[in-house]
């Protein structure tokens, strides 16, 4: 028995310079499962203080994105644009104890530090030069540093990657206000995990240099930091960092290339984390069964086989209202009305096994809903010819006093229409598929028929029966 967990108060904290991308949602994820294994609470916070490159867009983009995961927050979301005079109070408190100071350094001058550190192999590193200042420069805006210790180290046990200590003299005087007085993101994120009471902070591990100086920060302010759990990155197929020459790397777009939420979320969950064997997990199960502790140190390969492998298993198995809003998604998105064929609920009975993404899906049932201009030449050619007509025309008749519409009895007209002119299955089979679909693919022939309903296929045997006449005149 392990003992209750107290509840986890954490936060997705993205910064809206771009779409919600896989490694922010698999990040929004863990965050969603530990506070909701634990009965916490998750909080969305938009960290924009980076006013050029924050834009309303990719804001919306990401509440779009977490919205179509169901990745449901508490709280929030909480926008750091709004907080400025909450840092600059804070600001000034550190100024006032000693534990910031103005800096007046050129570009020029750090440019320069910069160069020579790294000609000399040294990491590079502010020296200082401000902080004990006896007179401020004229006409100069300054920033803001904060005041690392001189002595001593940092230490933290990560969730994820257990124990990581770094000495203060690693580390330089960082800073926390622009001279345009916005906050930077180290300053910002503690003051806003501080006064949103976070207690584990979940995020990429791009960021595991920035937490040390953050405790410092904590420190100086007189609090406890929150405990981190920092996420590996996610590699490509190819083991580089995953970036969009590896696909589509935005959540949305894999909507647009018609993937289902469930599918993506479970999908997520196993990449850096697992319980056991298994790949499906239930929202539930991952609910129950996540611990932020069970996630991989080491990066973690995208894989779109078992994406797709998992896409499939939830077109067949997923649940059904989210199969039908995805599906309604796309037929608008095609240009298709759902109204204007079979209930999605018998489209799905009969594609969901045939296809791994809602857009051939889509694309493959289009006949089922709207009119096809031509047949397909290729398949017109080999199968609408003179001897498919009394096959065909035979068959009409026969549907056209068929009392059930369904698919057993649709079999049974094929097959005693075949019977009755003593020729194989496919003789007929094969024309009526033309006939209905514009081509040659379609599923089993019974459903084909039940899906495009009885008026449109005996208008579009009609139809074919036409063709292959006028075809003939032409010929003779
Ligand atoms: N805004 C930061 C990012 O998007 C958040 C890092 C954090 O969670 O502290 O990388």
């Amino acid at each position: 028995m392990t003992s209750p967990t107290p509840p986890i108060r954490t936060r997705f904290a993205p910064s809206p310079t771009g779409f919600l991308h896989i490694g922010g949602a698999r990040t929004a994820l863990f965050c969603y499962l530990a506070a909701r294994a634990t009965n916490g609470q998750f909080i969305l916070r938009i960290e924009d203080t980076d006013r050029e490159r924050s834009t309303e867009q990719s804001t919306q983009a990401i509440l779009d994105g977490l919205a179509w995961l169901n990745l449901d927050y508490d709280e929030g979301p909480f926008y750091q644009s709004e907080r400025f005079p909450r840092y600059q109070e804070r600001v000034e408190r550190l100024l006032d104890e000693g534990k910031a100071y103005r800096c007046y350094c050129s570009k020029e001058r750090l440019d320069r530090l910069r160069e020579e550190a790294i000609a000399a192999g040294e990491k590079p590193r502010y020296d200082g030069r401000c902080r004990d200042l006896a007179s401020a420069p004229e006409g100069i805006e300054p920033v803001i540093r904060f005041r690392n210790p001189d002595e001593g180290s940092v230490a933290f046990d990560d969730r994820v990657r257990g124990r990581i200590e770094v000495d203060n003299s690693e580390l330089d005087d960082l800073v926390i206000q622009r001279a345009d007085g916005s906050p930077t993101y180290n300053f910002a994120v503690v003051i806003d995990d501080l006064d949103m009471n976070i207690n584990l902070v979940i995020r990429g591990d791009d960021h595991i240099n920035n937490t040390p100086r953050q405790i410092n920060i904590y420190r100086a302010l007189g609090a406890e930091a929150p405990e981190f759990g920092h996420v590996p990155m996610i590699l490509g197929g190819d083991g580089a960092r995953l970036s969009k020459r590896h696909g589509a790397v935005s959540v949305l777009a894999w909507r647009e290339a018609g993937y289902l939420p469930d599918a993506l979320i479970n999908y997520l969950a196993r990449l850096g984390w697992s319980d056991g064997d298994q790949e499906v997990f239930s929202r539930a199960q991952l609910i129950e069964r996540f611990r932020i502790e069970d996630v991989n140190r080491k990066p973690s390969r995208f894989d779109t086989e078992k994406l797709d492998w998992l896409n499939q298993h939830y077109l067949r198995e997923g649940a059904q209202d989210q199969l039908h809003t995805e599906l309604g998604w796309h037929f608008e998105k095609a240009g298709l009305s759902a109204d204007a064929g079979p209930p999605l609920a018998d489209l799905v009975s009969v594609q969901s096994e045939r296809f791994e993404t809602l857009v051939e899906l889509v694309e493959q049932s289009r006949p089922f809903y709207s009119d096809f201009e031509s047949f397909d030449p290729g398949a017109a050619k080999k199968h609408l010819r003179p001897v498919a007509a009394e096959p065909l025309a035979a068959l009409k008749t026969r549907l056209e006093s068929l009392e059930d519409w369904v698919p057993d009895a649709l079999q049974d007209a094929v097959q005693a229409t075949a019977d009755a002119l003593e020729i194989g299955f496919g003789k007929i089979g094969m024309p009526l598929r033309v006939a209905l679909m514009g081509h040659g693919q379609s599923p089993g022939i019974n459903h084909t028929l039940w899906l495009v309903g009885r008026e449109r296929t005996l208008d579009r045997i009609q139809r074919a029966l036409d063709f292959i006449a006028e075809r003939a005149a032409e010929r003779s």
